[in-house]
């Protein structure tokens, strides 16, 4: 319904350069089209903000913030900025055009990634993300959405729109970015620095890896709330036979205190490429089959010494490659894009092969071609590496961590059975009181904490919901939170008269309101289209999703031109002003039969005008008046004759006529009104 007020911008030329041809994209705040840049004869990508937003300061603000942050970076993996401007009502940014697609397409394409698919996609994304930090800017809304991948492989971070530089003050108080892959800092409303960027790149690792985000909610508070008050689990829990260094990988990034994370995107990134070394073939095409079966043992090394007390813990290390191994491969690009081509040329070789997603497999394909390039690109960059270590030292480390896990798991068998640590199950509170709520939660043997949060469904004081959730089987001692609803929350309605109707349309649609009844009016003060008026009004506070009532005007409203010809001047202009219109006297009068001040003509007679509209009035100033001559005594005919060119009317009275002469005639030798009746008596 909103699209006219954009769509009319396709074929248009922006700032006389940027001819505009398509849509790729539209968001709540802008559209992203593909242009043609008159100028450079090349394609690019033009991102508009939203009419209705084009004069809020706010983002305006953030479309040249996110102007200065990429153009402040050139970097292969960043979505380069070209052009920043306003035209007219149009705020827009050019950008280099991605022709491809995003890896939401991918994900939701494939659900979950292989592996090398996932680790292929991400490194370019975290390389991105460390020129970013590297260069004191925090991008704030990692997601698959912002990342775009081109049809011949090439991936870059696009949408710097939240990014701020790191020495600024970046506590924003408000929740931005998407609530799925929100860190946890950024919740609470604290500081944001590039850990909060490799928490969301996690997040998206995860989501890569599983097919599925870590948390799941009824609504964006528990999914924040989960950000804050749990963990991310293994992904292999989701994905079973994922190998634990990825699970391990994707812990560090999203642990809840951003100490301890990878300091930063060039962290990430020495390890992820590390990690990606020390993966087998089978680890890193491993895929995930529809039902998921119990925990393959492809990569056993790590579990296999838990499991057996008696085992060497030196010798399953051992099956580990080689550290000199990494160093020797990372230090060589040659050997990596080797190594790459023949892991892709094996499994393309693979009987099984049939089963894998061929377009996945083309998208890998393209992916590690391009990234081979950009690796010869960026050669002899030694990579240092992280896991050093002697096996023996590890072995000795590997057995008192088994003595200690045995003791541990005793106590554990008393707590998990029996002690706070044996399992219930939350019961369902919703709609209850709080105190209600509360004594189900202890009758089920939980204790349990209230916590207030807006609900646009459940009245005030009753209970939303829980975390963990209702029928969720969790150890007793784990405390469990109560939603309260302090009922829906409210935000102001935003300005809608004055604009379009489809202008309205689009400011609803951003404010998360609702249409409500269009209706049409006249108006004399505002163009036919434009809305007149709105119900609630601006600025009252609504909950999301409040239908709003609009006016719209249809223009003044037209007015039949009323026939005042034949009144006196006075009575024809009241009657003109009672319909609201003016009425103007020429200034000269004319005579006519009607009495002075009559209205002989108006202009214009007929028709519709509208309200203010003038028309002009002809009066009269009387008749002509003529002297009658005398014609007693004189031939009837001819007597006739000449009274009537002089313009009167003739009455013959006669019985008999034997002399046709005038006997009487009446009036006579005075002056009368033009056209007045004189009688001639003839014998
Ligand atoms: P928003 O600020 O509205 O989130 P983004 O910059 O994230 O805007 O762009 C929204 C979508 O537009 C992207 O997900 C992508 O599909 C498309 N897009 C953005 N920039 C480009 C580009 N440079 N080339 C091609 N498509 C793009
Ligand atoms: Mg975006």
């Amino acid at each position: 319904m909103q699209e006219p007020t954009q769509d009319h911008l396709i074929g248009t030329t922006v700032d006389g350069r940027y001819t505009v041809r398509s849509r790729l994209a539209r968001g709540g705040m802008s559209t992203v089209y593909l242009a043609t840049d008159l100028r450079l004869e090349r394609d690019v990508a033009v991102k508009v903000l939203h009419p209705n937003l084009a004069n809020d300061p706010t983002f305006l603000q953030r479309l040249s913030r996110e102007a200065k942050a990429a153009a402040s970076l050139s970097h292969p993996h960043i979505v380069g900025v070209l052009d920043q401007g306003e035209d007219g009502h149009i705020a827009y940014l050019v950008m280099e055009y991605v022709k491809g697609h995003t890896l939401r397409d991918v994900m939701t394409e494939q659900g979950a990634l292989p592996p090398r698919l996932a680790l292929a996609l991400i490194d370019p994304v975290i390389e991105g993300l460390a020129a970013a930090h590297g260069s004191g800017l925090i991008h704030r809304d990692i997601k698959p959405e912002n990342v775009l991948i081109a049809d011949d492989g090439r991936i870059k971070v696009a949408d710097f729109g939240l990014a701020r530089a790191v020495s600024a003050n970046t506590s924003t108080g408000a929740l931005i970015g998407t609530v799925a892959y929100l860190a946890p800092e950024l919740v609470l409303g604290q500081a944001a620095d590039a850990r909060s960027d490799i928490y969301s790149a996690g997040i998206m690792l995860y989501e890569m890896l599983t097919g599925k985000q870590p948390y799941a909610g009824d609504s964006p508070i528990q999914v924040a709330y989960q950000h804050v008050n749990s963990v991310v689990g293994r992904p292999s829990d989701v994905a079973p036979g994922l190998a634990d260094d990825l699970d391990e990988l994707v812990q560090w990034c999203t642990a809840t205190d951003a100490e301890n994370r990878p300091v930063d995107g060039t962290a990430l990134l020495t390890e992820l490429r590390h990690i990606r070394t020390t993966l087998t073939d089978e680890q890193l095409d491993h895929r995930q089959s529809p039902a998921p079966t119990p925990h393959s043992p492809a990569y056993a090394p790590e579990s296999a010494p838990v499991g057996s007390p008696a085992g060497n813990p030196t010798e399953a290390l051992a099956t580990t490659a080689s550290p000199t191994e990494f160093i020797s491969q990372q230090r060589n690009p040659t050997t990596i894009m080797a190594a790459a081509g023949s892991g892709l040329q094996r499994s393309t070789q693979d009987p099984t092969d049939h089963d894998l997603n061929q377009p996945g497999k083309r998208e890998l394909k393209r992916i590690e071609r391009q990234q081979a390039k950009d690796r010869a690109r960026a050669a002899a960059t030694p990579v240092r590496q992280l896991r050093e270590g002697n096996p023996r030292r590890r072995g000795i480390i590997w057995a008192v961590v088994i003595v200690i896990l045995a003791l541990l798991a005793a106590t554990a068998g008393w707590f998990f059975g029996m002690g706070p640590g044996s399992p219930g199950t939350i019961p369902d509170v919703k709609n209850k009181t709080v105190a209600e709520a509360q004594q189900l939660l202890r009758t089920a043997g939980f204790q349990s904490e209230p916590r207030d949060v807006f609900d646009d469904d459940i009245l005030p004081g009753y209970a939303v919901g829980t975390e963990p959730r209702s029928g969720a089987e969790v150890r007793k001692f784990q405390s469990v939170t109560v939603f309260v609803s302090k009922g829906a929350q409210l935000f102001p309605l935003p300005t809608l008269t004055g604009g379009t109707l489809a202008e309205a349309k689009t400011a609803l649609n951003a404010a998360q309101m609702a249409l409500g009844n269009v209706t049409e009016a006249f108006d004399d003060k505002v163009p036919a289209g434009v809305v007149i008026s709105q119900d609630p009004a601006t600025g009252k506070e609504v909950r999301h999703g409040t239908p709003v009532a609009l006016v719209v005007s249809k223009g003044p409203q037209p007015i039949p031109v009323p026939d005042v010809r034949g009144l006196a001047k006075d009575a024809a202009i009241k009657a003109l002003q009672d319909v609201g219109l003016k009425a103007v006297v020429a200034p000269d009068k004319v005579f006519d039969k009607l009495p002075d001040n009559g209205v002989v003509s108006q202009s214009p007679a007929n028709g519709t005008l509208v309200k203010g509209d003038t028309v002009t009035l002809t009066l009269s100033k009387g008749p002509k008046m003529v002297k009658v001559p005398n014609f007693v005594g004189k031939n009837a005919d001819a007597a006739e004759k000449e009274l009537k060119s002089l313009g009167f009317e003739v009455l013959r009275k006669q019985d008999v006529v034997i002399l046709n002469l005038v006997l009487v005639q009446n009036p006579v030798n005075i002056e009368v009104p033009e056209g007045s009746p004189i009688t001639l008596t003839v014998v």
